[in-house]
């Protein structure tokens, strides 16, 4: 039996453009300006284009389980499965917990 794994929203920031029908989007992680463009979308909405980009850009993005923030694989701690941000922050409290 197959499992399907619940699909989050994608959510990272995004820079759409529109040309007539076509829409671009660009979209790029939350902690730096490293992202993904899109090929060209032909759309009949702005929703529709948008759902489009979004199920094919969410594979170059990394969702952090404890910010819900998505990041590029540069800011993502496959190990914590979170960004490195928080990953930090993590470390950080622990040592804290454990200092003298
Ligand atoms: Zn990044
Ligand atoms: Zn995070």
């Amino acid at each position: 039996m197959k499992i399907k794994p619940k699909k989050q929203p994608f959510t990272a920031n995004r820079v759409m453009t529109k040309t007539d029908e076509v829409y671009r989007f660009y979209f790029h992680c939350a902690l730096c300006e490293r992202g993904h463009t899109t090929g060209m979308i032909v759309a009949k909405g702005e929703d529709e284009a948008r759902i489009i980009a979004e199920n094919e850009a969410r594979y170059f993005f990394n969702r952090c389980l404890r910010c819900g923030r998505w990041v590029c694989d540069e800011h993502y701690s496959i190990d914590e499965s979170m960004c490195v941000e928080c990953a930090n922050n993590m470390k950080k409290k622990e040592e804290f917990s454990h200092g003298k």
